[in-house]
């Protein structure tokens, strides 16, 4: 079985965790959530002789990507986000970068995912898990053969994401979370904000979870 490294910077004015993922016999990382200082990022990354191959979008909102076009323009690498995010993508009030921040902050995804597909990226496969709740169009990356899901603004350790937002919706997230409590009980996450946890924990302590 393969062997997984995992780093996590906290990024950002609402200190966002922004996560970079490889393969121990690979040099090709995958960001997840860049948030925020994109050519420092890039700078860390290349002194620990990474290259940067995909960048993973959780979600839309603008403290999980301000980062997104720094790094891209740094490393070339395309940038992935589920297809039902592409308005919070470009819109900067939709993904609130206008009214937390007063800057227009945008992004242009490259590829845009379906729910349950996979793709391949520096040997790791991610599973787009579709989760709209904290947006209509969240989703998670789950890495089966590590056991590990970036569960973005979804589910947080004990908490989940804010269902007062643009296109945000309770409903919905009731859902994705029954979804997300699919998943084996051993599994990690690695949630946007806050400590990472597992789906056995927040099975038994997380008051959304019912
Ligand atoms: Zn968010």
């Amino acid at each position: 079985m393969a062997q997984y490294k995992i780093y996590n910077r906290i990024l950002g004015p609402i200190a966002t965790n922004c996560y970079m993922i490889h393969r121990e016999d690979s040099r090709e990382v995958v960001v997840i959530d860049p948030a925020d200082r994109g050519l420092e990022l890039q700078e860390e990354l290349s002194a620990r002789n990474l290259q940067v191959c995909g960048i993973l979008l959780t979600h839309g909102h603008f403290d999980h990507m301000a980062a997104c076009q720094a790094l891209q323009d740094a490393t070339g690498a395309k940038i992935y986000a589920y297809v039902g995010e592409e308005a919070l993508c470009k819109d900067p009030e939709l993904n609130l970068s206008l009214d937390f921040i007063g800057k227009n902050i945008t992004v242009t995804p490259d590829v845009y995912l379906e729910d349950g597909e996979e793709i391949t990226l520096g040997g790791i496969t991610f599973r787009t898990l579709f989760t709209p709740g904290h947006t209509s169009g969240s989703c998670c990356f789950y890495v089966e053969d590590a056991g590990l899901v970036f569960s973005g603004d979804t589910l947080f350790c004990e908490s989940i994401g804010r269902t007062d937002f643009p296109t945000s919706s309770m409903g919905q997230m009731q859902e994705s979370l029954k979804k997300l409590m699919e998943l084996p009980e051993s599994c990690t996450v690695y949630p946007g904000h806050g400590e990472a946890t597992d789906i056995g924990h927040e099975k038994k302590y997380n008051p959304f979870v019912s």
